[in-house]
């Protein structure tokens, strides 16, 4: 057997299942066949090491950010809450041990060169926009974002005289035309965007950004870095709600934004006056989290295909967003994902069904929040200028197992009509 390209191999193990795939590939057989040594080529790529991946060890990414960044001598961090040194809980967070393993695994997984933490990602957001901006200066960004952050950007950031504009970046001229009318010093996008499901060319993104000098702040808490890794490709700063997929067990908040070092130390400098620091018992409990997430993130790909393909089949949808869809997704070969996450949209024929499903639900949460074990819907009203559009349902797909996902949505949707 050739061996695989990536995307082969990709499709084989969606197929298959993540957990059909690793077994086969790591089980030493008794007797060497020719299918086995076949199978053997395909070996370092389990775990979608990333190409652009490289650590000091030479180990892979999930291997490396198991034991990245820990205080030495310790396989766990443990929980250093003392106020006097070295665990005083100000800024210069790499000074306390249980924060500094997390933002050193950060580091790691994204590329980058500093990183500073904060109680939660909204939190690390505004501090970021706080501690690089001053009035005259221009952002750019996607035409939706994370509710929260439209608020930042359309509320406050003109009250500090801030100029915004909102471009469709789903077609990356709009970026190039908005770029050429007036510079900006900021450039803003989620590569997977909360909650349209839009899939945006990121790489083209960055490269229309940085060449008008541009700094290019990216939101990658839907993907993680073991799916996209922007800072590689040449973001300035990548943003993450560690609260989401980083944590993974919806038990602690968090964010972490990571990148150039002279524009964090800018941030990590304002949060002495800001204050907004990131706890160590957090960063504890999120630093777990981050050592499952290869196999936390490969199960949320499998199920939400698994989920969204079952929805694109039924009666009731009008149409299913998410990445892994050719139907929805013609950009997935330009985004160089290697996946897309447990998040997708549901657009219903009915009003019915857009308004009771929460109701119905036995197993799925009805509630908001993402990432998490637990899967969750969230119906969302329509909002035209986002590209949010009518019946409109978000679905975090967690880790349960696909088909009783699907037996939950199945019944719940029947209730419905
Ligand atoms: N960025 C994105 C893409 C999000 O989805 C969220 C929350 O859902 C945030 C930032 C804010 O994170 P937090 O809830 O930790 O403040």
């Amino acid at each position: 057997m050739d061996q695989l390209t990536k995307r082969e191999f990709l499709k084989i193990t969606s197929l298959l299942g993540a957990g059909a795939a690793v077994p086969a590939i790591t089980a030493a057989p008794a007797v060497e066949s020719e299918d086995a040594t076949a199978r053997a080529t395909i070996t370092p790529r389990t775990d979608l090491v990333d190409e652009h991946f490289t650590s000091n060890s030479g180990r892979h990414f999930g291997s490396q950010l198991i034991h990245h960044g820990e205080q030495p001598g310790y396989q766990v961090t443990p929980i250093s809450q003392d106020k006097a040194a070295p665990g005083y809980q100000r800024p210069g967070n790499l000074r306390n041990p249980t924060v500094a393993a997390l933002l050193r695994k950060v580091m790691e997984m994204e590329g980058t060169e500093a990183a500073v933490g904060g109680p939660c990602g909204m939190s690390i957001i505004s501090q970021t926009y706080m501690a690089l901006l001053g009035p005259g200066d221009r952002v750019v960004a996607h035409q939706c974002n994370y509710d929260w952050v439209m608020t930042l950007f359309r509320e406050y950031l003109p009250f500090w005289n801030v100029e915004v504009e909102f471009v469709d970046m789903t077609a990356p001229e709009n970026l190039v035309e908005s770029l050429k009318r007036k510079p900006a010093k900021f450039v803003h996008w989620e590569p997977y965007v909360n909650p349209t499901m839009e899939v945006l060319d990121t790489p083209a993104l960055i490269k229309i950004a940085k060449e008008t000098g541009a700094t290019v702040i990216v939101d990658n808490t839907w993907l993680t870095p073991y799916l996209l890794q922007p800072s590689r490709l040449g973001a300035d700063l990548v943003i993450h709600s560690v609260t989401k997929y980083m944590g993974g067990h919806g038990n602690a908040m968090g964010g972490v934004v990571s990148g150039k070092k002279e524009l964090v130390g800018k941030i990590e400098r304002a949060q002495n006056w800001f204050g907004g620091v990131f706890r160590p018992m957090d960063a504890f409990l999120v630093t777990q989290g981050v050592k499952t997430l290869p196999l936390r993130m490969r199960q949320h790909c499998r199920s939400a295909q698994m989920v969204a393909e079952f929805l694109q089949s039924h009666p009731a949808v009008a149409r299913v967003r998410y990445g892994g869809l050719p139907a929805w997704n013609q950009n997935a070969e330009s985004a160089t994902l290697k996946g897309f996450g447990g998040m997708l949209g549901v657009e219903w024929k009915k009003d019915a069904v857009h308004r009771d499903l929460g109701r119905h639900v036995k197993l799925i949460l009805n509630a908001t929040s993402l990432g998490d074990p637990v899967t969750r819907i969230v119906a969302r009203r329509e909002e035209h200028l986002r590209g949010i559009p009518p019946r409109f349902t978000r679905v975090s797909i967690g880790l349960e197992e696909p088909e009783d996902l699907i037996a939950d949505l199945k019944q719940a949707i029947e209730k419905c009509l």
